[in-house]
């Protein structure tokens, strides 16, 4: 009976797996392009290519489950019968420009890139954004031919050269390539050295460090015309890989590119999934976007704290845990609603705490906890986080995602990229 019952529990797992993913999909990416254009009133997603990658370096487990939220979602239907055969979330600078008081009058696009694995039939896409209230604000919805003549086959041949820096050694690890931005062709080992530094700083932090074995990372040698990156309020203008420039939103240290095409015609025929991008510039700054990028100054004496703080947005989807006491850029006023759990696992508005990090609190943990009672509770609910003083809570007083000074992520942003990387890797 046993015997039976382990068949055919091997004949069911392998029928899932096989319905999972080799029976929809192609071990290669189809690359979807996007414009997301509109203002605060209306937004709007326009197609602008597609292509095909010879591999996929993405999940092939879990297909129809997202780890987290995002602000962004793509879901794949089988066409014939309106099945979901696979989904994915993602944040945007687009809907980072959303809440911008330029966006209250201007109508702005934006390129957008979502990879997903090559379908073998007829697909129905639908992506669809949503607002900080988790209310969906843009939809569009197209169908994928795969045998389509006008999808472009892209990195088949003439691929950036690039550079293993860390093997992994589970069966599917997490594939995250490092991209130069704002150095030329001479530099390219200094960009090498840089790329070392990053992955030695992101894996001396755990959850990553005793993880080490579920990641691979790669450096690619992208090349720059100019060396270092563009400094707009320094009237510092330069041709690079990316067209990079801090001063985004008008914020002097928000370092980010818009010219997301460029990055994935760069990876074209690299297995990839998650980017990480150093540029060459000493000074301060970087920004991370979930499942989209990092961007980061790999220069500045920060550099090793700022890549792993922006790796935990783009990676672990984690919220910045700080707050500013005055605005210091063109954000509108609460980015956060207080009235709507944010979907982040390190912050909380307290509507639904049950879903974030309630089960990790000693009992009798006072909400919100004060701050000179720290040493007695190392986790607690600490007010303050997501940009806002009051309303949003944290989970410690101190975390990577707060400041760089703190060495470690606190034990709530731990537990959540934990749970993330076995999503990823798990059998
Ligand atoms: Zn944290």
């Amino acid at each position: 009976m046993r015997t039976i019952l382990c068949i055919l529990s091997i004949c069911v797992s392998f029928v899932v797996n096989a319905q999972g993913f080799d029976l929809h999909f192609e071990h290669k990416t189809l690359r979807l392009d996007y414009i997301f254009s509109g203002d605060t009133n209306s937004r709007n997603i326009s197609l602008e290519a597609l292509s095909q990658y010879p591999q996929w370096a993405g999940k092939t487990k879990r297909l129809t489950v997202n780890p987290l939220k995002g602000n962004g979602n793509i879901q794949i239907k089988d066409k014939a019968t309106g099945k979901l055969i696979y989904t994915n979330s993602f944040s945007s600078l687009f809907q980072e420009w959303l809440d911008t008081n330029e966006a209250k009058t201007t109508r702005r696009a934006y390129e957008n890139t979502c990879l997903i694995p090559y379908p073998k039939a007829e697909v129905e896409v639908t992506i669809t954004l949503s607002d900080m209230s988790h209310k969906e604000i843009a939809r569009l919805t197209h169908t994928v031919r795969p045998a389509d003549i006008l999808i472009r086959k892209k990195g088949f041949e003439d691929i950036t050269p690039y550079r293993i820096i860390h093997k992994g050694d589970v069966k599917n690890p997490i594939n995250v390539v490092i991209l130069a931005e704002g150095y030329t062709a001479p530099e390219m080992n200094a960009f090498y050295t840089d790329a070392q530094k990053a992955v030695e700083s992101i894996l001396s932090h755990e959850p990553f460090q005793s993880l080490q074995n579920h990641f691979n990372f790669v450096a690619v040698s992208s090349q720059s015309n100019d060396r270092g990156v563009s400094i707009p309020h320094q009237d510092r203008w330069r041709s690079t890989a990316f067209s990079s420039h801090f001063d985004t939103f008008y914020s002097e240290r928000y370092l980010t590119t818009s010219k997301v095409y460029a990055i994935h015609d760069a990876l074209a025929g690299i297995p990839y999934e998650h980017i990480i991008i150093l540029a060459n510039t000493n000074q301060y700054g970087g920004g991370g976007i979930y499942n989209a990028y990092t961007l980061t100054a790999a220069h500045h004496e920060t550099f090793g704290a700022v890549v792993v703080h922006e790796f935990g947005h783009s990676f672990g989807g984690l919220a910045d845990e700080y707050f500013y006491e005055e605005d210091v850029s063109d954000l509108a006023d609460e980015i956060y609603p207080l009235n709507v759990e944010p979907w982040e696992q390190n912050i909380t508005t307290l509507v639904q705490f049950d879903k974030k990090w309630k089960n990790q609190l000693k009992e009798n943990t006072p909400i919100p906890t004060p701050e000179s009672e720290k040493s007695k509770y190392p986790i607690g609910v600490y007010q303050g986080g997501g940009y806002a003083t009051k309303g949003v809570y944290r989970p410690a007083v101190d975390c990577r995602m707060r400041t760089n000074t703190y060495p470690e992520f606190c034990p709530v942003c731990q537990e959540a990229l934990k749970k993330l990387i076995h999503f990823y890797t798990e059998e």
